[in-house]
């Protein structure tokens, strides 16, 4: 080892899903949309002008941020906008999650939280979820530097009550608790209406998987303006142009169209309902979902095999090598076409499984 290496900051990456792009590939690996995008934001694209690419962003992105206070039924300084809600998330532990004290979130969540806790050196704990995979909320009621999960929670799937969130937030009114909304819009209920009585309370969204723009990079938090304001502080203390000039323009384009928005987010939600039924048909459980994928198990299938099977045929889904969730497979909610696919699959294999026993 060099002698700068003792000084280097090391951190173990977050691996994101495997992202291969063949054409007639199945993707339910990464839970993004099998919908384009609004039609607007085709247009806004086909109309875009070049010429403005010549000049700095509008640092506060105001375009953006100004119909997304009117979505939300807040006010502009309660919104702040980020480069997909990873960055958002990013920024929000940098700034709130200071404390000795250790941050908590579930043993079982998005697996980019330990990389940024272990990244910007913050003390965490892992609060186990119960063996039906709930968010247990007493155990969030106890002494800590702050908290965050995700509603719904991946990979679970999952999803706690607006109700039940409040409860944590009621036991935790000195820390900052962010709420990771990232699936709120396939069927859970979300605590938008809270932050005008909570003034510690961040409610992190993303145009990545309702909005369909996973590949332009949006996220946003909406929160007490003090809460807003330190937020803003921090990221104008480290890069003021994080959304560009085309990103505002198809942002605000995916935000108007609520009609659209409102009719791909339903299809999902009846694919997935009528995915749990086909996939039980199968020999499969699976967790009660409010989000666009389900979290899957089969009693006599080994998870990674099947996985691996899958793969084989161009059909990705996402297998975790964790402790409890190695019998699971996560799977994106696609098209129907898509989904019957990957039934027709499964058929196959569960006939070869009973030839092979
Ligand atoms: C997908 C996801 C995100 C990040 O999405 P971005 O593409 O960065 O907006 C954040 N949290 C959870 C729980 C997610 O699943």
């Amino acid at each position: 080892m060099s002698a700068w290496e003792e000084n280097v900051r090391r951190v173990t990456p977050y691996t994101p899903g495997d992202q291969p792009n063949r054409p007639k590939m199945i993707k339910l690996n990464t839970n993004e949309n099998p919908y384009p995008p609004a039609p607007g934001v085709e247009k806004a694209l086909r109309d875009f002008d070049p010429d403005c690419l010549r000049l700095y962003p509008d640092p506060g992105a105001s375009a953006l941020v100004n119909v997304l206070a009117d979505y939300c039924h807040v006010k502009r300084e309660q919104v702040f906008v980020g480069v997909g809600s990873d960055d958002v998330l990013a920024m929000a532990f940098m700034t709130f999650f200071n404390s000795e004290k250790p941050i908590l979130f579930p043993d079982i969540t998005y697996s980019f939280y330990p990389v940024w806790a272990e990244e910007f050196r913050i003390p965490y704990e892992t609060p186990p979820l119960d063996e039906g995979f709930h968010i247990v909320k007493e155990d969030y009621c106890r002494d800590n530097g702050g908290v965050i999960f995700p509603n719904p929670n991946a990979p679970t799937s999952l999803a706690l009550g607006a109700s039940e969130v409040e409860d944590i937030l009621r036991h935790n009114q000195d820390v900052v608790v962010i709420v990771d909304e990232a699936y709120v819009d396939f069927g859970g209920e979300s605590v938008l209406p809270l932050v005008d009585r909570y003034d510690n309370l961040l409610v992190v969204q993303t145009f990545s998987k309702s909005r369909s723009m996973a590949g332009m990079r949006i996220g946003f938090a909406v929160g007490s303006p003090r809460l807003i304001r330190y937020l803003n502080d921090v990221k104008y203390s480290f890069n003021s142009y994080t959304m560009n000039q085309l990103t505002l323009r198809l942002g605000v384009e995916a935000v108007l169209d609520e009609a659209y928005f409102q009719e791909t987010t339903g299809k999902i939600i009846r694919t997935r309902e009528a995915a749990r039924r086909r996939l039980a048909g199968l020999g499969f459980q699976s967790l009660d979902s409010r989000a666009n994928f389900l979290f899957i198990t089969h009693p006599e299938y080994e998870a990674k095999e099947l996985y691996e099977a899958l793969k084989k045929e161009d059909i990705y889904v996402r297998y975790f090598d964790a402790p409890r969730i190695s019998r699971y497979l996560r799977v994106t909610i696609g098209t129907d076409e898509q989904m019957e696919a990957l039934y027709g699959f499964l058929e196959r294999y569960e006939a070869l499984h009973r030839k092979e026993r």
